[in-house]
């Protein structure tokens, strides 16, 4: 039922087992939909064996067929009601898996594509990850700042005109051979700069770039649609925001947790303004923007580096449901900002003495003022030349500098419940970051 490998979360399949749909791919390859006692449905590549099927392993080459499917074009309808979207003609050969930390499989075809099966599935009834259609607008729109796409599988029906809809199982999209994602590059880049390898000006370069790109992208899904929220929806974000403050504040355990109740007042007065925002504009929207969904892949010859944003399948701490509403697009400026303070976290904390003695005060290791300097010019640079670039794309008015605030409290109180549920020690990210940013005011 499940990939095999040792970095994933281990999740728990209750039987007995059912076979929703199932697309036979030839060759002794195949997709099916499963579901399984308690309700949760899965994506699973198939393959036969020895008189049997077992669920395929990369290097099996059921990635590979499905890439052959989709060159075929547009599919729409099977009778199994898959339905598959093809945007490029190319049959590509050989499978590798690849070695991060996931949370669906994605297996590399020819050296040339990804395929990622949606391992775990929403309940029917219910929206997939909304990838597809993100993707499609945006290349319809002409965004070339994310890896191109090669097509989608789905369950459900296409549309009349053979445009996938339905639950997202598989995407494919370009490889990027030698990328790095931004956890990686922007720490290193931060390093240099800590080692006097590299200046302000090169630590700060990827950030004003981000900037560009998250504009484009911007106006790109702003093609789609632009809404305007009720004064009903801005009262449900204070509210939503208000639970999660009183949630932390509950939570959040030691020093840390005092320090947080400390603030509680002055956060909850900041939520509060989220109640005013009717009228502000709504759009598509990335959803789960941060550094680490950037991939960069270095340049030899003074060629500018390569970065393209991925990963479309929206925030995975909402229901499926709110991954497809369309939001402001400050969602996305402030999680991409926050991620750049985090970074910098990162490597005040991991490379200091801040990891054993931040109580003692002792701190070693890297420059902590230069390390700030460099949180605030980048987040600075990428903010301004998202601003330009959204103001040259005409849409300087989506963003509405109001939400900066609120929001970025709510992603800081965000940082200490994905702390909470997924990585304990990560609780020093939003401690630091509020602590100067609470600091500030
Ligand atoms: P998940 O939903 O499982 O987290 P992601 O889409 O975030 O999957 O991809 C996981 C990792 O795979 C990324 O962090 C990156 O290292 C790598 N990756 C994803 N897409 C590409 C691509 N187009 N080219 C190269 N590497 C990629
Ligand atoms: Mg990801």
């Amino acid at each position: 039922m499940l990939p095999p490998g040792e970095r994933r979360a281990i999740m728990d399949v209750a039987g007995p087992l059912a076979l929703e749909q199932v697309l036979d791919l030839g060759e002794g390859h195949a997709v099916a939909v499963v579901q399984s006692a308690d309700g949760a449905r899965w994506t699973v590549p198939l393959t036969a064996d020895e008189g049997g099927v077992r669920r395929s392993r990369p290097s099996d080459g059921t990635a590979e067929r499905l890439v052959g499917l989709l060159a075929r074009g547009r599919g729409g309808r099977h009778a199994g009601g898959l339905g598959w979207q093809g945007l490029q003609a190319r049959v590509v050969a050989g499978e590798r898996g690849i070695d991060v930390d996931q949370t669906n499989e994605s297996v590399i075809v020819g050296e040339q594509v990804v395929v990622k099966w949606m391992t775990r599935l929403p309940s029917a009834g219910e929206p997939g990850s909304p990838a597809a259609r993100l993707i499609t607008c945006l290349a319809d729109a002409g965004f070339a700042d994310m890896p191109a796409p090669w097509g989608f599988l789905t369950s459900g029906d296409g549309d009349a005109d053979g445009r996938a809809d339905g639950q997202l199982l598989a995407s494919a999209v370009a490889y990027l051979p030698g990328a790095e994602d931004g956890w990686d590059w922007a720490t290193a880049d931060l390093r240099s700069l800590v080692r006097g390898a590299i200046t302000m000006e090169q630590a700060c370069a990827a950030a004003e770039r981000i900037g560009q790109i998250t504009a484009r992208m911007h106006a790109s899904l702003a093609r789609d649609g632009v809404q305007h929220a009720s004064a009903e929806q801005a009262r449900q974000w204070r509210d939503a925001a208000r639970a999660e403050l009183a949630w932390a504040v509950q939570s959040v355990t030691g020093a840390e947790g005092e320090r947080l109740r400390g603030w509680a007042d002055r956060i909850d007065a900041a939520l509060d303004g989220l109640a005013s925002l009717s009228g502000t504009p709504l759009i598509a929207v990335h959803g789960d923007l941060h550094v680490g969904q950037v991939l960069r892949a270095r340049s030899a010859d003074g060629l500018p580096d390569r970065m393209l944003v991925t990963d479309f399948d929206g925030n995975p701490t909402l229901p499926s449901a709110q991954r497809w509403s369309r939001q402001p697009a400050a969602v996305d400026v402030v999680s991409m900002a926050a991620s750049l303070d985090h970074v910098g976290r990162i490597v005040q904390f991991r490379d200091s003495a801040l990891d054993t003695g931040r109580e003692s005060g002792r701190a070693s290791g890297p420059d902590q003022a230069l390390v700030r300097e460099w949180i605030a010019q980048a987040q600075a640079r990428f903010l301004a030349s998202y601003r330009m670039a959204a103001k040259a794309a005409g849409i300087a008015e989506l963003l509405d500098d109001r939400l900066l605030e609120p929001l970025r409290l709510r992603q800081e109180l965000r940082e200490y419940r994905y702390a909470a549920e997924h990585l304990p020690h990560w609780v020093y990210v939003p401690d630091l970051a509020l602590t100067e940013l609470l600091a500030a005011h």
